[in-house]
């Protein structure tokens, strides 16, 4: 369907939840058990508006700034907003109460200036930790192997709750190029659940874009980031 003209922003809506739930029967898994977080980056805030009204409930932001301008408009509107975008330091001050979950959180400095300026007392920050696992040089992202030994430190940090992973595996046109990485990602989730460590549930898999959702959530995702399906092409 053609998803970038005002008027069809319901309908590419309807028709991506029938599909998110076509698959997610296809797998055998329970009724509502996967999320969709619309990916919104350059969708200004009337087509969100659109989009909400039509039973959108989540939106996922990438920058700061926009995000805070759309905030502002939509602020009496009921929806949750997340941060899957890629995320400075030095912008963490700022956003801090703002976002429901935080997707992005890509090495353990980033974790540690979250806890820091986490508002206190208030209920601890909601993250995902994003795994790079397609090793790609140009990916934000904790090294696959590398994030089992990170999890002690991680978990030590009393005002971040970790509540599982994200990705965004190396883009391909074929949805099947995605799966040994979704895959990857579940298999690494059940590893660190079974650190048992403090703070830490390995609940939420979010993983999975317009061209390999359904993939996605047949590999056992929980959230899927979608965009284009919904929105259109962008024109950045
Ligand atoms: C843009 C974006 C998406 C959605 O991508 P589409 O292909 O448009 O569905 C998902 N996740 C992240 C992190 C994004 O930046």
């Amino acid at each position: 369907m053609e998803c970038s003209t005002p008027g069809s922003v319901a309908q590419c809506l309807n028709d991506v939840l029938a599909r998110i739930d076509a698959a997610r029967r296809k797998a055998g898994r329970p009724p509502g058990c996967v999320r969709l977080v619309a990916a919104t980056k350059n969708v200004p805030p009337s087509r969100i508006e659109v989009a909400i009204e039509a039973g959108l409930s989540i939106v996922g932001e990438n920058r700061v700034q926009e995000a805070m301008s759309k905030m502002a408009v939509l602020k009496d509107r009921p929806v949750r907003w997340h941060y899957i975008g890629q995320l400075q330091r030095r912008k963490v001050r700022s956003i801090m109460g703002l976002f429901e979950l935080i997707h992005s959180v890509d090495s353990v400095e980033l974790a540690e200036e979250l806890d820091r300026r986490a508002i206190q007392p208030g209920a601890p920050q909601d993250v995902l930790l994003e795994v790079n696992v397609g090793g790609e040089a140009t990916k934000a992202g904790f090294e696959p192997e590398g994030l089992l030994g990170a999890m002690p430190a991680l978990a030590a940090l009393p005002h971040i709750r970790i509540r599982g992973l994200m990705t965004v595996p190396p883009l391909s046109a074929e949805p099947e190029a995605s799966r040994p990485h979704f895959r990857h990602l579940r298999r690494l989730a059940q590893a660190i659940a079974g650190l048992n460590l403090p703070r830490v549930s390995m609940q939420e898999l979010s993983m999975g874009m317009s061209n390999d959702f359904e993939v996605a959530i047949e590999e056992g995702a929980t959230m899927v980031r979608i965009g284009t399906a919904i929105f259109g092409a962008r024109h950045a």
